[in-house]
């Protein structure tokens, strides 16, 4: 009987935390710096999933997804490589989201000393629910040409550091956390598309974990480890559907009755795992930096190709806006009431002017609509209303908002993004002096 050792797992658990605080490095460092060309690029150029939501449009069209670039591709490879040779070595040894749900499986271990399982049917019904994750992803992305999942992904939204916003995908994070306390890898096991897809390509590992029925006692401490909830006791061979190639259960075993099987030219020993499995991974990111194919965000010409308003993103500039949707940039300050220095500064760091991404977007969505409008009918003054605010006037008669105030007789401090209406207390009919005012400026115009 062999003493139980610790070896394994702590070098499995140091490679996790290295890929985790690399990944929380990303994500952090995109938040600071902000996207784009001249950025960070998002968490999502470190998903090896993009590479397969982005691969329809690539190969019809020859464009990725937003946010997804070649990067996406070389870790796609990368991880199916891994799975044909080791099997899901990636979910056990490398995927940051895998390790942070078995740590807080071992951290509700520790403080409530005991983890549980769904009843079998359900446990087994349930790990078909990631193929149908998997499809139903795969269909919607290539359907729409958009990364529809974004909002739904725990991953994204534990690493993007963006928590103000409650998507669906924080939502199931938050849920996660305490259902991790109890039950083992319950994302991996149940939902990940990931993990879905490796499993086409995981049969073929030459790595196979063997039990030994003769020499095995059926104590059941390896199913107790196996954060995958395999019934290794009751079988011959791990099935590879399902383990993640952590070999907890071959470091746990006394009896020794699990065994790694390797590939014969290699040593017939466990060590050689994690070996191959960072030597391929490492390898082929390696091999694509030297040899120039490694590109995690997409040039300025691509990142500034957008067709609308909804695509419009915090590192960019409001000249920028103005550049891509043929505004006038002094329509911008005017219908922002910024100075003219801040079309220069990235939209993110708009806040000191009480602007935030979503207002960018909505506005000019408006002036685009006002654009068509205009183009079908010449405004009147009479279209003046109430409801409208002196900005509204501006946009409509391209009059600066301090021409209007100083020919209606407001202060500097009134606000032009109050309807016109609420005037009235000081000046009576304000909307119809307005309309007054208007026709006299745009006569004055026209003499001009
Ligand atoms: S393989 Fe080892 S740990 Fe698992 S049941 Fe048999 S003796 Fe116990
Ligand atoms: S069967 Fe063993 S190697 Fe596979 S997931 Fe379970 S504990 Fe890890």
């Amino acid at each position: 009987m062999r003493k139980k050792k610790g070896t394994l797992r702590r070098l499995r658990y140091t490679i996790l935390f290295i890929f985790f605080i690399l990944l929380v490095f990303y994500g952090i460092r995109h938040q600071v710096v902000g996207g784009g060309p001249a950025g960070s690029p998002s968490i999502h150029a470190y998903c090896p999933f993009g590479g397969l939501e982005t691969a329809y449009l690539y190969f019809t069209s020859g464009e990725f997804l937003r946010k997804l670039y070649y990067s996406n591709f070389i870790l796609l490879g990368a991880v199916v490589l891994l799975a044909g040779v080791t099997g899901a070595g990636f979910c056990g040894w490398i995927c940051p989201f895998g390790a942070f749900q078995e740590w807080l499986n071992r951290l509700g271990k520790k403080v409530f000393k005991k983890t549980y399982e769904l009843p079998k049917g359900l446990d087994r019904a349930l790990r078909y629910m990631k193929y149908l994750v998997l499809a139903v992803i795969l269909l919607f992305t290539y359907k729409t040409g958009k990364l529809v999942f974004e909002d739904y992904d725990p991953f994204f939204a534990l690493f993007h550091f963006k928590f103000e916003e409650l998507t669906v995908g924080l939502v199931i994070l938050l849920l996660l956390i305490p259902i991790s306390l109890f039950l083992r890898r319950a994302w991996c096991r149940y939902f990940c598309p990931l993990g879905a897809f490796l499993s086409f390509f995981n049969w073929m590992s030459r790595f196979k974990i063997i039990r030994k029925a003769d020499t095995c006692v059926e104590c059941g401490a390896c199913k107790r480890v196996c954060q995958m909830a395999i019934q290794i006791e009751k079988v011959e061979r791990v099935p590879e559907t399902h383990c993640i190639k952590c070999l907890e259960c071959v470091e746990v075993c006394k009896y020794e009755s699990l065994i790694l099987q390797t590939p014969k030219f290699l040593p017939s020993t466990r060590y050689v795992l994690p070996v191959v499995i960072l030597i391929l991974f490492l390898g082929t990111i390696g091999i694509s930096m030297a040899s120039g194919f490694w590109k995690s965000k997409a040039p300025a010409e691509v990142a500034f190709k957008i067709a609308s308003p909804d695509e419009i993103r915090g590192w960019m500039t409001l000249r920028d806006v103005a550049r891509i949707f043929h505004i006038p940039e002094k329509q911008l300050t005017v219908k922002f009431s910024i100075p003219e220095e801040a079309l220069d500064m990235q939209i993110r760091k708009l806040d000191k002017y009480g602007i935030k991404e979503e207002d960018v977007r909505h506005k000019v969505k408006e002036l685009q609509i006002q654009t068509v409008e205009a183009r079908k009918k010449a405004p009147s003054p009479e279209d003046i209303a109430g409801w409208m605010t002196l900005e509204d006037v501006s946009v409509m008669f391209d009059i600066p908002v301090d021409v209007l105030k100083k020919r209606l007789g407001l202060k500097p401090e009134d606000s032009p993004k109050v309807q016109l209406k609420s005037f009235n207390d000081r000046y009576p009919h304000f909307p119809k002096k307005v309309r007054e005012e208007v026709k006299k400026i745009l006569e004055e115009r026209k003499k001009f």
